[in-house]
């Protein structure tokens, strides 16, 4: 039976998630449309030449083209709606750095948004540090948010005496003291904003940053006790901004049309008491169609950009109107939409766990007695008696390992008893599916039965929000897309962990617990992607049996549409990421220089071996944390 592409990317969903960024080419290959049109980077073709770069798997794939689209859109959808409303003011974008703190990610989105006045958000000293060595647009501010001391302040303000617009976001009332004190000691006016706490809660799986339990903002009271206190110290004049963030991820548009109305009528409220703000900040929460479903589920967002932006335009447009003030330059903190799409993670299975082989056809005569049932059982169960005898089955099997465990059977007998209970469960399972009700315990036996293919990557390095939150990821083969897949499987990493393992994915309408791949073939490496990995993934990830970063290739389509490595980045070595955690390479293999010596003084290992277990030690330490299936 044939299958074509068109099938595989409706299973897969890639018009569904995919946004105009990924296709399959006639080849049955995955392909990448960084400029979101007929031109694409074919991922699997990219591998000789990432190989050529001596890069590795798992790979990281970033591409730098589709942060550039995506800055495109967002501003594109922003200025539409200005337009639409005749809104009289601008629209500013500032890319939250925690998303992504990659130095080429944040250049690249510094980059594209230049002319349009893009600036940046940080969240900690580092972060701002970061900030300050990119020259932005004069329109562009940078906002300072998360809890803040004297030298985050001292930094924020040396950075306004440069002629940055850096703008200190009150998080918590005693900051204001705190940055009142600052700014006389270096006789600096700073530009400043107030964080506040909305009473509208938002939607989907990052919920905890909204509400009035929230980490972060400023009650109402504790607001009009920093504009008082910003009119005693003087600095009113530089309370430019207003603030909010009511989670990541939002996936109803009801939540950001209330959360921006509230917002705004803040920002109204405090205008029309004399207060200078010019800028309303409406934070992250912009989300990213990680199932394609377009739904309010925690993996979909049931708006689109476009909405978004027309929302958050015509309910502050709204709202001034009404209050009889000058609208706001509007500032989004958009992090995730930028990001999500430009990197993928590619790796291959080098394996996968088995049922015991099922095709046995007869019992050897010296074969056990108690085997003979167990043998009947399977080869007399019927399309009707199937539950019956699958029970009976049960009770046998259970018996044989009984039996075992007392010494009456041997190791031989107990894997005929293992490969005859398997073949039980293959064909129970088979009549069970064609039952119109399939009872819950042949569901559990159908997730039983799962394959698992084992695959060079971590989880925890690589999207640790799986583990961590449950994210769900498109997952999907590069290659052989033009042929039926055929094996229902699940993804395990190669730590030792059993939450190591991908077992939830993407459905446009509902969530899968396995995935149809294809059959492996002996010899030949079988490769997929996990993709969308672009925001809060590549940057977050942890060490776990200490599998490191990964090796990363920067891909980008050239003027006639041929697609160029134009960087290749090396992730760790073993003696790197030994050093994260306190070890000393030079030391460890001086410790195993002692016992070589030992050895050899000993009359035990001989000159030549001495040297090869040496050498052998040294070359683990300079090599890549993942696995060589090749
Ligand atoms: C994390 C964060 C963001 C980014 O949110 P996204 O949903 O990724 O766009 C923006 N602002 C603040 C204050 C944040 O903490």
């Amino acid at each position: 039976m044939s299958y074509s592409s068109r099938e595989a990317g409706r299973y897969y969903g890639i018009d569904a998630w995919g946004n105009g960024y990924f296709g399959i080419n006639d080849k049955g290959h995955l392909t990448v449309h960084p400029l979101r049109d007929a031109r694409g980077v074919d991922v699997y073709g990219l591998l000789p030449h990432l190989t050529k770069r001596k890069l590795r798997c798992p790979v990281l794939l970033r591409f730098p083209q589709i942060l550039k689209s995506r800055l495109e859109e967002l501003f594109g959808a922003f200025n539409s709606a200005i337009r639409e409303f005749h809104y009289p003011g601008a629209y500013r974008g500032v890319f939250p750095i925690k998303v992504n703190q990659n130095a080429d990610v944040v250049a690249a989105l510094v980059k594209a948004g230049r002319k349009r006045g893009f600036g940046l958000e940080a969240g900690s000293k580092a972060e701002l540090a970061v900030a300050l060595t990119h020259r932005l647009d004069d329109k562009a501010i940078v906002v300072c948010n998360g809890y803040k001391d004297a030298d985050y302040v001292r930094l924020a303000l040396r950075a306004t005496q440069l002629g940055r617009k850096v703008i200190l976001i009150v998080e918590k009332p005693h900051e204001v003291e705190l940055i009142a004190r600052v700014a006389k000691q270096l006789k600096v006016k700073p530009w400043l904003g107030a964080r506040i706490r909305l009473h509208s809660r938002s939607s989907g799986k990052w919920t905890e940053s909204s509400g009035s339990g929230s980490k972060f903002g400023l009650t109402t009271q504790e607001l009009l006790d920093a504009v008082s206190r910003f009119d005693e110290h003087g600095l009113l004049p530089g309370f430019c901004l207003v603030h909010f963030h009511v989670g990541s991820q939002i996936t109803e548009i009801r939540s950001i049309k209330a959360a921006v109305k509230e917002g705004a009528r803040v920002y109204a409220k405090l205008r029309a008491t004399g207060c200078p703000v010019e800028y309303l900040d409406v934070g992250g929460g912009l989300g990213v169609d990680y199932d394609g479903s377009k739904t309010s589920y925690e993996a979909s967002m049931n708006y689109s950009v476009r909405e978004y932006a027309n929302d958050v335009v015509y309910g502050v447009q709204e709202i001034c109107e009404a209050e009889d003030v000058p609208p706001p330059t509007l500032v989004s903190e958009s992090g995730r939409a930028l990001t999500a799409y430009h990197a993928l993670l590619i790796s291959e299975v080098g394996g996968q766990n088995r049922d015991p082989d099922r095709d046995l056809v007869d019992l050897p005569a010296d074969a056990h007695d108690s085997l003979r049932e167990l043998y009947e059982i399977r080869d007399e169960m019927t399309r009707k008696n199937h539950r019956e005898f699958f029970h009976d089955a049960q009770a046998r099997y259970d018996e044989l390992h009984a039996q075992f465990d007392l010494g009456y059977l041997s190791l031989r007998d107990r894997a005929l008893a293992e490969r005859l209970m398997a073949g039980v469960r293959r064909q129970a399972l088979e009549y069970a599916k064609d039952e119109r009700f399939m009872p819950d315990e042949f569901q559990r036996l159908e997730r039983r039965l799962i394959s698992k293919y084992i695959a060079n990557f971590s989880v925890f390095q690589s999207l640790p929000d799986h583990w961590a939150l449950d994210q769900l990821f498109p997952v999907l083969p590069i290659h052989r897309l033009d042929e039926r897949p055929t094996v229902q499987a699940t993804l395990c990493d190669v730590t030792c962990d059993s939450f190591g393992e991908i077992d939830r994915f993407v459905d446009i309408s509902d969530r899968r617990t396995s995935l149809a791949l294809h059959e492996l073939e002996p010899g030949k490496p079988y490769y997929f992607a996990i993709t969308l990995l672009g925001a809060y993934q590549d940057v977050l990830g942890d060490y776990h049996n200490l599998f490191g970063r990964v090796d990363e290739a920067h891909v980008q389509l050239d003027k006639n549409g041929k697609a160029r490595i134009v960087k290749a980045v090396r992730g760790d070595e073993a003696h790197e990421v030994l050093e994260l955690f306190g070890y000393d390479p030079d030391a460890m293999i001086e410790r195993v220089q002692e016992q070589i010596e030992e050895r050899v003084a000993a009359g035990k290992l001989g000159a030549k071996a001495a040297e090869r277990v040496r050498k052998e030690y040294e070359r683990s330490l300079d090599g890549y944390t993942y696995l060589d299936f090749g």
